[in-house]
């Protein structure tokens, strides 16, 4: 059998732990065989990381601007106890805060629906794709406590020098006060973003906030989305069908709970952060979250929601076999393999990306499935396996399918 032909290298983004271990078996047992598999290699793993200074990290974002699509495996962001387990000379940043500082990215996740797994919302038939705003408010805050008798302002210098004072509170017992703020600039390409995703997918695009209470800053998010819509967008929305509307954040909750799924739902940083839990949770898995990161200037980086699965990769190391699901991480290489053969024009691998993410749903709703489904699948025949057999499974499904 032929191999798929590829014309530009995907940027392979390697991580750490558990993930690393199915990272290699997916792309030995289900692309390799199909697909004459072309990347830029960017090892992410810690160890080279530490080997690097974290360059790899920078070099693997830059790359990913370069040639506009990548996958990555799910990497440890470093804390004491990681200093110690790998010798660090530093505790290292989170490679996905340093790669979306750098793409100036949304990230966007969406959960896999599959037959058996029923969302604990019935009402949901299709996924819901969250996009956090991951830039400023209480995550860039200042924060400080207040003793009684205060009074509070925030002063900024203006840039000729002179001072604007507002006004926030005479403290009559003792208290707290938060500062946050956001850019004009963030908010424009987080609104491109979501555009730019919901035209990508063919979805509409919800976005709420407060501006009934924050009449400044939520507005100002408002109205940017506003704005960028109308100027650059609405044409191409309405010539697809798919719409963009605002609404409270309030209304948006109710309406998302009675909705059937199937659209894009922005958010704030908190709103989104929050929501994206929720929604993980109502729709099942961790295993079954997908994640893409969109930069404005149009390039991806697509990823598994979950982490490096450590408590498996523990057991992995004392040579036990584990139940950990690739699900999420196969879709993440679909995702970025489907994205080249639309860009490159390579209708097979387009194709491909497609049967294999119907092998992997398949395979499930045949009943095969890893320790995470089992208790949310109401299956009669399903059967829990260890994640080698699952994938031999995902690729006997997908043999029959590429023939
Ligand atoms: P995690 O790796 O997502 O795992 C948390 C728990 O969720 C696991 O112990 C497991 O539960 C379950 N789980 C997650 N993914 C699963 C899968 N594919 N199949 C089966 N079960 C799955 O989160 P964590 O343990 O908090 O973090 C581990 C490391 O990952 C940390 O070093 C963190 O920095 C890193 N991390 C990286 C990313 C990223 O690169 N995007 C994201 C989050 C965390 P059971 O143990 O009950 O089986
Ligand atoms: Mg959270």
């Amino acid at each position: 059998m032929n191999k798929i032909p590829m014309k530009t290298p995907l940027v392979e983004m390697d991580g750490d732990e558990m993930t690393r271990v199915m990272w290699g078996m997916i792309k030995e047992q289900l692309i390799c065989p199909y697909v004459d598999l072309k990347t830029e290699y960017y090892d992410l793993g810690l160890p080279h990381r530490e080997e690097t200074k974290d360059q790899v990290t920078i070099d693997s974002a830059l790359a990913a601007k370069k040639y506009g699509v990548a996958v990555k495996c799910a990497t440890i962001t470093p804390n004491a106890d990681r200093v110690k387990e790998y010798n660090l000379s530093q505790m290292w940043k989170s490679p996905n805060g340093t790669i979306r500082a750098i793409m100036d990215g949304t990230v966007f996740r969406a959960p896999i629906i599959v037959k058996g797994i029923t969302p604990y919302v019935s009402s949901w038939k299709k996924p819901i794709t969250i996009a956090r705003h991951a830039y400023g408010d209480i995550y860039k805050a200042s924060e400080t406590l207040v003793p009684a008798g205060s009074k509070a302002q925030i002063c900024i210098t203006l840039p000729d020098g002179s001072e604007k004072r507002v006004d926030l509170h005479t403290f009559e017992c003792d208290g707290i006060v938060q500062e946050v703020y956001n850019l004009d600039d963030s908010i424009r390409a987080f609104a491109h973003s979501c555009f730019a995703f919901a035209l990508d997918t063919k979805q509409d695009l919800w976005f709420s906030a407060k501006d009934t209470i924050s009449k400044i800053y939520d507005r100002r998010f408002r109205d940017i989305f506003n704005e960028v819509y109308e100027n650059e967008y609405k044409k191409a929305f309405e010539e697809n069908g798919i719409t963009y509307f605002y609404t409270l954040i309030d209304d948006a909750v109710a309406r998302v709970i009675r909705s059937e799924g199937g659209f894009i739902w922005a958010c704030k940083n908190y709103d989104g952060d929050v929501m994206s839990d929720m929604m993980a949770t109502a729709f099942g898995s961790l295993g079954l979250m997908t994640s893409v990161l969109v930069a404005p200037d149009g390039s991806y980086e697509y990823e598994a929601a979950h982490g490096t699965v450590t408590r498996h990769y523990y057991q992995h190391l004392e040579g036990k076999p584990t139940s950990t699901n690739p699900i999420a991480t196969i879709f993440a290489w679909t995702g970025a393999l489907r994205k080249r053969g639309e860009l490159d024009d390579i209708p097979e691998l387009m194709s491909f990306a497609d049967n294999l993410e119907k092998a992997c749903i398949q395979t499930v709703e045949e009943g095969i499935m890893t320790k995470d489904l089992i208790g949310l699948s109401n299956l009669e025949n399903k059967k829990g396996v260890y994640m080698a057999e699952f994938i031999s499974a995902i690729a006997s499904n997908l043999e029959r399918m590429q023939k």
